[in-house]
């Protein structure tokens, strides 16, 4: 069986968050061929920092599965993972992370604090970079250029 495009579903869950005027990063969990969580940024919505979609899908997924590490499970993230969510991927033991596009100015994966590679963190996943990378990155680019004009 073909495998899904989860990164397709975490591209449609960024453009619906863009819709409801958040920032437009959108994030899948899944497990095998099956989501078990999908999610964009809520944090204008919920008035809530730590709203990011990495956060929502590993929030959802470990109520669902009445666990506290998601050690099967595989995330599709549109943009660099922030500080925050690095260390919540790493404390769930997430398997592998496949993301979109860069962030130079919040990531924390290949910029920033390179999170991953720290001595503090205690389990890295897999890594691919670059996952449907100009998708991602034409979405906020097109947000934050709308929000600009007057
Ligand atoms: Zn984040």
């Amino acid at each position: 069986m073909k495998r899904p495009d989860f990164m397709a579903l975490a591209l449609a869950e960024a453009k619906a968050a863009a819709a409801r005027g958040e920032v437009p990063v959108g994030a899948v969990l899944a497990s095998g061929n099956k989501v078990v969580a999908s999610a964009g940024n809520r944090t204008r919505e919920m008035n809530d920092p730590t709203a990011h979609a990495e956060m929502l899908v590993i929030r959802e997924a470990s109520q669902k599965l009445s666990a506290e590490r998601l050690t099967d499970l595989d995330l599709y993230v549109t943009l660099e993972p922030c500080t925050m969510c690095a260390g919540a991927i790493s404390f769930a033991r997430i398997r592998r992370l496949y993301y979109g596009a860069a962030d130079e100015k919040g990531g924390a994966v290949v910029n920033g604090v390179r999170f991953f590679a720290s001595p503090t963190c205690h389990h890295t996943p897999d890594i691919y970079p670059g996952i449907a990378e100009s998708d991602a990155a034409t979405l906020l680019k097109e947000f934050f250029q709308a929000r600009r004009e007057p």
